[in-house]
């Protein structure tokens, strides 16, 4: 797991600027993701979707973008975060941290996973959409790449393979304080925390107890184990978070080191997951 590795995408996304639903620069940052999976061999199912928005509001393409990386145990974890940036009007918002770190750690992690693949199948999930369009927020508008995901999911029937998603979101905080995300399955917590703790990093996933909608918000309701991992204390501060969705999220608050911390510790959980008994 090289953190200099997801730092460097997140860089290359940042430099797209504002990457909202229907801009330029989320569809250059489709093509960045794309061409790097490509690179590594991979070749990205894209799983197109129609937002429909707030009312009033017209319809938004948007397109998941999921590639697999086999492992030989026939079972499926899930890996996901979200690539597109929040809207934020009269801000030119880049989103270094919100969105540019998942893109940043999950194209590392593809490479990490193609050069010493696993037992368990690893998808990972490009989810488009988790921003809201209009000024509200989820679950009413926002999610539409994870919720996409957790309909097809139900749709093919693939929903019994699925042992179990974890999405990041926010992870790149130089100041990492990932925190236990209370609708979050217990478990799943539970084993991450463990890893955490025997690579002695159990520092950086001590943040406070919080309870958040994110893109692991629709995988819980389709019925699979989920674990977000997030860190919301986004600021000068240990205990603020007055970065987030403001043009102060950019890449100089972050660092490889914290890629690096949650890389491992994901790459350590993911292995162990695949090995539990179902249910
Ligand atoms: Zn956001």
């Amino acid at each position: 797991m090289d953190g200099a590795r997801a730092l460097e995408h997140v860089r290359r996304v940042v430099a797209f600027g504002p990457r909202h639903a229907g801009s330029e620069g989320i569809r250059q940052t489709r093509e960045y993701i794309v061409g790097t999976l490509r690179r590594l061999g991979l070749e990205p199912t894209r799983q197109e979707l129609l937002a429909e928005g707030p009312p009033g509001s017209a319809e938004v393409a948007m397109a998941n973008l999921l590639v697999d990386l086999p492992g030989p145990s026939g079972r499926v974890v899930i890996l996901g975060g979200h690539y597109d940036g929040k809207r934020v009007p009269g801000v030119e918002f880049v989103g270094a941290n919100d969105g540019g770190s998942s893109v940043g750690l999950l194209l590392e992690m593809a490479r990490c996973l193609t050069e010493a693949p696993g037992s368990t199948t690893v998808r990972i999930a490009f989810l488009d959409g988790e921003e809201s369009l209009g000024e509200g927020g989820p679950p009413a508008d926002g999610l539409y790449g994870s919720r996409r995901l957790a309909a097809s999911l139900r749709e093919s029937g693939e929903l019994e393979e699925v042992a179990a998603a974890i999405v990041v979101d926010m992870i790149g905080d130089r100041r990492l304080s990932i925190s236990r995300e209370l609708e979050s399955t217990p478990w799943l917590w539970r084993l991450v925390a463990e890893k955490a703790r025997v690579l002695g990093v159990e520092r950086h996933f001590s943040g406070p107890l919080l309870a958040v909608i994110d893109d692991h918000t629709p995988l819980l309701a389709a019925g699979i184990p989920s674990l977000l991992l997030i860190d919301l204390h986004y600021g000068p501060g240990w205990d603020d978070n007055s970065y987030w969705h403001t043009e102060e999220d950019t890449i100089d608050k972050l660092s490889a080191r914290s890629f690096e911390i949650v890389g491992s510790v994901l790459l350590a959980s993911l292995e162990e997951i695949g090995f539990r008994p179902a249910g």
